[in-house]
């Protein structure tokens, strides 16, 4: 996995309003990657459009990095978490996030089981309400 630089912002003129962007930017961002791993939509949508982002590549001991092409910091942002993205999808690893089972949580996870069939956040919260609810719901 490829880390996010300490200081992405490269000047103290970015601005409030600049701020405000990148988190209605990152949320939107955070809102499609959890309907892509729902499988709502295709990840084409990462790069067909939503958040057009031109990369480079970058050569390293592990391997090619994509590295965002762009002046603007916040753009840079964004193109890590795709990048970040783009290199799960690449290693294999993006199969294995998972957005919990319990309809109301709204948690994405990583499922680090041997057989991948994890299928909540927790088996401590969410695996419980949902095993408790189940058990109350069945008839009787
Ligand atoms: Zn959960």
């Amino acid at each position: 996995m490829m880390a996010i630089p300490q200081s992405v912002f490269h000047s103290d003129a970015e601005t409030h309003l600049t701020r405000s962007r990148l988190h209605i930017r990152i949320l939107a961002l955070r809102d499609l990657v959890r309907r892509c791993v729902l499988k709502q939509v295709s990840p084409e949508l990462l790069t067909g459009g939503v958040f057009q982002i031109s990369f480079g590549m970058k050569f390293e001991e592990d391997g090619p990095v994509p590295v965002p092409e762009t002046d603007s910091a916040s753009e840079r942002v964004i193109g890590q978490l795709v990048a970040i993205i783009y290199n799960s999808m690449i290693d294999g690893t993006w199969a294995r996030f998972k957005c919990c089972a319990l309809p109301t949580c709204g948690w994405a996870y990583y499922d680090t089981t041997k057989s991948r069939t994890k299928r909540w956040c927790s088996m401590r919260t969410c695996g419980a309400r949902s095993k408790a609810r189940r058990y109350y719901e069945r008839p009787r």
